[in-house]
């Protein structure tokens, strides 16, 4: 089982911005900015191409409802996407609200947010989601 397939059973914590049967979104722990979301399928898979087509074009419209949510909750120019799955062998979109393309740098600096404040965007998002 990957950490992300744990993460969406429950059984290691995460702030959690979205769920469905098929996929769960969470807080990046190690966020490039304030509502980096990440947006992984139940159904672990490493690259995110071996995903079925129908799978792929699923998991984008629940991360286009995801980056809905998050442009409401966080004050940005555009919600950014991107996909590496270098460091974490389970599929994942990377949602990162942007201010400048700069903000897409994975070689930035990541933020490190005080739990509560996880928490309030996690749970702000969540509520845009319609959970
Ligand atoms: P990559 O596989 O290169 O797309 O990067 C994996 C991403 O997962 C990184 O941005 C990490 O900060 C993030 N990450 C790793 N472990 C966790 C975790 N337990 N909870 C939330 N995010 C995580």
């Amino acid at each position: 089982m990957t950490i992300f397939s744990k993460i969406a059973a429950g059984e290691i914590p995460s702030y959690c911005c979205a769920s469905s049967e098929e996929f769960y979104a969470f807080l990046d722990i190690n966020p490039m900015a304030k509502g980096h979301t990440l947006v992984i399928p139940r159904r672990e898979v490493d690259y995110i191409f071996d995903l079925t087509d129908e799978e792929i074009a699923r998991m984008h419209v629940f991360a286009a409802h995801v980056a809905r949510a998050i442009k409401k909750v966080i004050p940005c120019v555009k919600v950014g996407e991107a996909v590496l799955g270098l460091e974490v062998p389970h599929a994942h979109i990377h949602l990162i609200p942007m201010q400048s393309e700069r903000d897409m740098l994975f070689s930035n600096p990541k933020l490190s947010l005080p739990a509560e404040e996880m928490q309030s965007i996690a749970d702000a998002i969540r509520k845009e989601f319609g959970e």
